[in-house]
């Protein structure tokens, strides 16, 4: 059902009008019914993917974000105590494991994955917000780098979009 629409070029009054492009943009979003008038999302929870413009709260940490739902489940999980023992508690201080290494089947192990990739991709998006703020703000490739634990050049290569 998705399809690219090519909105047909309205044909000129006068040769003057077609020279302004303002003109000719704003009635095609008018026109267009799909158009969602709320604003785009900004940022989706890091946890269950909703995104900013479904929750009420959304808290953002270091290119991640959790909602207030998802706090509220894990207030509940950790008060229930149902996370399991805690270091130096009764069955406690196990050899702790990666979430992937625990005992899951191949549906689980793939329902995680467009989980982790989206979240994935929303640090990245971040991180490429975070040094364009720190470009506009006058900082070098070589701070930036400098700050990342790379060179000047690999930064460069991966955040400018000229790379
Ligand atoms: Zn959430």
């Amino acid at each position: 059902m998705a399809r690219a629409v090519t909105p047909r070029p309205k044909e000129p009054k006068e040769p003057k009008q077609a020279k302004e492009p303002k003109q000719a943009k704003e009635p095609k979003q008018a026109k267009d019914p799909k158009k969602p008038k709320e604003p785009a999302p900004v940022a989706f929870c890091s946890f269950c993917r909703r995104p900013d413009t479904e929750v009420k709260r959304l808290v953002a940490g270091p290119g991640v974000y959790i909602c207030d739902g998802c706090v509220a489940l894990c207030a509940e999980l950790v008060g229930t105590g149902r996370v399991g023992p805690r270091r130096g508690e009764a069955g406690g201080g196990r050899p702790r494991r990666a979430p992937w290494e625990q005992d899951l089947g191949p549906e689980e192990v793939l329902a995680w994955l467009p989980q982790v990739a989206a979240a994935a991709g929303q640090v990245e998006e971040n991180l490429a917000g975070w040094v364009g703020k720190a470009r506009a703000l006058g900082v070098t490739w070589a701070r930036i780098g400098e700050a990342l634990g790379m060179t000047r050049q690999s930064a460069w290569e991966r955040f400018s979009g000229e790379g």
